[in-house]
């Protein structure tokens, strides 16, 4: 219903121009109201979109989609992103530069994964039964377990060459959260979903086009196309909600979607809903920090290679962007979970990749290696911690918020953004 009493078309303002806030103001448009968008930076995208480093165009942050991302590939399309094009899809494979690992062939999830550790031959057969027999006991238990427990408990039976060469990787790449301060439980549900889904959910699917190109700028056009206003540049200041409308720096809205930073949204909502404010500013975060180097002569056999990582090695993942759609010989180095080493401090932590990389890539076989550059996000993503408090999206009849950080059963990913921008819109939709 729209200030006036009527029903029909709403004015209703996003906040945040992130993946969240582009999918509820999609979302919004489609349900026929109007829509007015605004993002604080000059871009959207949020802590997904790209970025100019070192005079190139380089993403905020290297990312990972995976099959079970459904709302987002769904998203991606109805904005008309060809998902094929954009993103180069292979069966999981956690595969390390020796040639071993886990790798998952195509087919039915459960059949694939049985069949993948038993070919994991680098594996001895005891660890590879004793890796069936936990996935096994995960499965019968429902994938649940107590909410009190970290990764690190769950997987305590695990055979150790497992837990640090499928277990960690898996949990720091889908949690951004080491596993011994990880929470089990969001683990377990994103191997329900991913692994034992449903066929391709656990397909890994990498960006061969920069960030900006997989939804910002399709969506943009998208909601323009359809009388949408997107305004970037413009940070809101202040938001009070009323029984009557939503003010939004002094521009009145019939309703509003919140779906800018966690920070930011605790600091516009603590008036209108102070608890829920509280909550949100007590969320805690990990740190990614995603490295570029240039190693012309460089010849891997896949994309996407697994990295050893300890104290002593940061980054549990590298990516051949040459062989993704980017320049030749220019390879990302990710390090998730990266809060020891963003106390370590930049040199530190460039010399520690340089050396990793060259234990990894000899030079012999793979020639010489020179630093481009490195991005650090000290706020990738909210530490997905056993005691994570998160907060419902509905704090106002007229205010949803939307946003990685709203209450879910997933980690902070694109798809959970995606999800909650959509639930928000539907929810506001649906309101009397
Ligand atoms: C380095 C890195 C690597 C990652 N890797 C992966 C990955 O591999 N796979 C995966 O699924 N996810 C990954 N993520 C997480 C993923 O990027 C996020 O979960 C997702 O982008 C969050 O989207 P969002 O819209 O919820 O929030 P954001 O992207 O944070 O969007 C919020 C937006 O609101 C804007 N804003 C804030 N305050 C205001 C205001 N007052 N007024 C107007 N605008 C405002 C901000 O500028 C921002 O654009 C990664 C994140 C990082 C940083």
């Amino acid at each position: 219903m729209s200030s006036d009493g009527r029903s029909g078309p709403r004015r209703i303002a996003v906040i945040g121009g992130g993946w969240a806030g582009l999918a509820a103001a999609v979302r919004a448009t489609e349900h026929g109201h109007r829509v007015t968008l605004m993002e604080m930076a000059a871009h959207l995208g949020g802590r997904a979109r790209s970025v100019e480093h070192s005079g190139r165009s380089l993403d905020n942050g290297q990312h990972i989609l995976v099959g079970a991302y459904r709302d987002t590939l769904a998203l991606m399309r109805q904005v008309g992103v060809d998902t094929d094009a954009v993103l180069y899809r292979q069966p999981l494979a956690i595969v390390y530069p020796e040639g071993d690992g886990l790798r998952l062939p195509s087919g039915a999830p459960v059949t694939a994964f049985v069949r993948g550790v038993l070919g994991w031959t680098a594996l001895p057969w005891r660890d590879r039964i004793g890796l069936l027999a936990l996935a096994l006991r995960w499965r019968l238990n429902g994938f649940r377990c107590s909410p009190s427990m970290t990764v690190a408990q769950l997987a305590r039976d695990c055979p150790a060459r497992a837990y640090g060469e499928l277990i960690e990787p898996l949990c720091v790449a889908a949690l951004n959260t080491p596993a011994g301060q990880a929470s089990g439980q969001v683990l377990l549900t994103v191997m329900r979903d991913a692994l034992f889904g449903a066929r391709g959910a656990a397909d890994l699917l990498l960006p061969r086009a920069p960030l900006d190109d997989l939804l910002p700028r399709a969506a943009a056009r998208w909601l323009q196309d359809r009388g949408a206003q997107v305004v970037c540049g413009q940070r809101v200041m202040r938001l009070q909600a009323t029984e009557s409308c939503v003010l939004v720096d002094e521009q009145a809205f019939d309703q509003a979607i919140v779906a800018a930073s966690a920070s930011e949204a605790a600091r516009l909502l603590a008036p209108a809903a102070p608890d829920w404010s509280r909550d949100v500013a007590a969320i805690r975060y990990q740190p990614i920090i995603t490295a570029w180097v240039e190693a012309p002569q460089a010849r891997w056999a896949r994309p996407m290679m697994a990295l050893r990582a300890d104290a002593w090695r940061p980054a549990q993942f590298a990516f051949d962007l040459g062989a993704l759609g980017g320049p030749a010989g220019l390879f990302a180095l990710v390090v998730s979970g990266a809060a020891a080493w963003v106390e370590a401090g930049t040199d530190a932590t460039r010399t520690a990749l340089l050396q990793q990389w060259a234990q990894a890539f000899p030079a012999r076989e793979h020639g010489p290696v020179r630093w481009v550059a490195s991005r650090t996000e000290k706020r990738a993503t909210f530490a997905c911690s056993p005691d994570l408090k998160r907060s419902p999206a509905a704090v106002h009849p007229r205010v949803r918020v939307a946003g990685d950080h709203v209450e879910g059963p997933y980690p902070a990913t694109l798809e959970g953004a995606v999800r909650s921008g959509l639930a928000a819109a539907d929810g506001l939709h649906a309101a009397a």
